[in-house]
């Protein structure tokens, strides 16, 4: 079988795809911490950071601070600038643990040492723009388009093109993977864009959401699948 070459670029999602993205536990156990730091009710406040979830990676609740001072406010809180400066530390250490996981890294450095042209585009909140840069992330992608900078998600057609003028390319020539939440596939093919959805167990949590069904394009179990069929 002839496998046909990898586009020069590729866009990648970030958490399931590249990165885990923190599983439901996780993510409630930050809350509490945050909440007890905050001086406000746990419960409460793990529900209004799930639900403020969309408003959050558009980019309107503002800065981590100004939204945890926020988050708190909707709950009955008046957290201190120290109390909600702990916070958002808490906040970033989570989010730099998520981001340091290796276990993607060999295969996009092996990528990046054969010059192609790497990007990340990721619905996200205010601290992973925070975190990525004291991570491996930093020394292997050359382009990033994280939503809550530009206030739009995927399948936003300029999550996608964001990153393409950033890199010269065109949509067309590019290849986008993603674990498949936002829609994010059929944005990306809208565009052009050659597709692969990622379903790999290593990276998704046990709770995250089945997309796999509303996807009948390419799948790769692994980012070694995808360079194993084009190199071999
Ligand atoms: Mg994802």
């Amino acid at each position: 079988m002839t496998n046909s070459p990898l586009p020069r670029t590729i866009l990648f999602d970030l958490y399931g795809t590249l990165v885990p993205g923190g599983s439901r536990l996780q993510r409630d156990a930050l809350a509490f911490e945050m909440a007890e730091v905050l001086d406000v009710d746990r419960i409460k406040f793990a529900d209004i950071v799930r639900s403020t979830f969309d408003a959050r990676v558009r980019g309107s609740m503002g800065g981590l601070s100004e939204t945890i001072s926020e988050l708190a406010r909707r709950v009955g809180g008046c957290p201190t600038s120290q109390q909600v400066a702990l916070a958002a530390e808490q906040r970033l250490t989570f989010s730099r643990k998520l981001l340091s996981d290796a276990y993607s890294a060999p295969h996009l450095f092996n990528l990046k040492s054969r010059d192609y042209q790497l990007g990340i585009v990721t619905d996200c909140s205010a601290e992973t723009p925070l975190s990525w840069t004291s991570t491996w992330l930093k020394d292997v992608v050359d382009v990033v388009a994280f939503s809550c900078e530009l206030g739009i998600r995927k399948p936003h057609p300029e999550m996608y093109l964001a990153a393409t003028r950033r890199l010269n390319v065109q949509p067309e020539e590019c290849l986008f993977i993603g674990d498949g939440d936002s829609d994010e596939l059929h944005g990306a093919n809208a565009l052009g864009m050659s597709t692969k959805m990622l379903v790999d167990p290593n990276l998704l949590d046990i709770d995250r959401r089945d997309t796999a069904s509303k996807w009948d394009g390419a799948v790769i179990n692994s980012l070694a699948d995808l360079l194993n069929d084009s190199f071999q």
